[in-house]
């Protein structure tokens, strides 16, 4: 069972399902080769992905190229269906930082020949996660800075007023489509500097005043 920790009150969430857009920067669209999309780009993680700050990503055997990608994450608080973008906030315990690892080359095949996504995003430790915090303490989550480095060299650094489709948008089109569950996490996708990453080398991120991520690959 895997859980989220919601600070300042220190409540524990266990986590439910994980949603994670695609393309929803722009400039990192435009690096994968793609414009931007019309309409969100959705895909799961499932909750055994997770891993706490600190705890060591394992590169999987099955692939040569696995990529990191820096997201604001979004903890939902309560049950919803159809919710109308004016109310979407309502349903938001917290924001977070994520990791959202991929294999890339698993990816590249897997949309060549129309497959699912899920290996090349799912594995286990694919779903690095920081505490959330609560949501109340967070003015604007499209005003914070994201970045990350590699053994301490800067290889992604954006702001989340960049995001194509904003928190709200993705609540109301999500809940649409699936009922919004306490404990559903949302990543909200990831800006351009995506690279890889190989043994030994060691990740920090941050979002100031939302969380901060380290971890080692091996
Ligand atoms: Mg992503």
């Amino acid at each position: 069972m895997k859980y989220a920790l919601l600070t300042p009150s220190n409540t524990q969430v266990r986590i439910n399902t994980i949603y994670c857009l695609g393309q929803n920067y722009a400039d990192h669209a435009k690096e994968m080769g793609a414009s931007a999309p019309s309409s969100p780009i959705i895909f799961l993680k499932p909750n055994s992905a997770v891993i706490a700050n600190g705890e060591d990503i394992v590169l999987p055997m099955m692939s040569q190229n696995v990529n990191h990608e820096v997201e604001l994450t979004v903890l939902i608080g309560k049950t919803g269906r159809h919710i109308p973008r004016d109310q979407a906030y309502e349903y938001v315990a917290g924001y977070g930082l994520g990791l959202d690892m991929t294999m890339r080359d698993r990816q590249l095949e897997a949309k060549k020949s129309g497959h699912p996504w899920t290996v090349a995003k799912g594995f286990d430790t694919s779903a690095p996660l920081s505490p959330f915090v609560e949501a109340r303490l967070v003015a604007d989550p499209h005003a914070l800075e994201i970045s990350l480095s590699v053994n301490g060299v800067r290889r992604q650094h954006g702001t989340t007023a960049s995001m194509i489709f904003r928190i709200d948008t993705i609540i109301a089109y999500l809940s649409g489509i699936f009922t919004l569950m306490e404990g559903d996490v949302i990543y909200t996708g990831t800006p351009e500097g995506v690279a890889q990453v190989k043994p030994g080398d060691e990740i920090d991120a941050s979002i100031p005043g939302v969380g901060t991520l380290h971890h080692r690959i091996t």
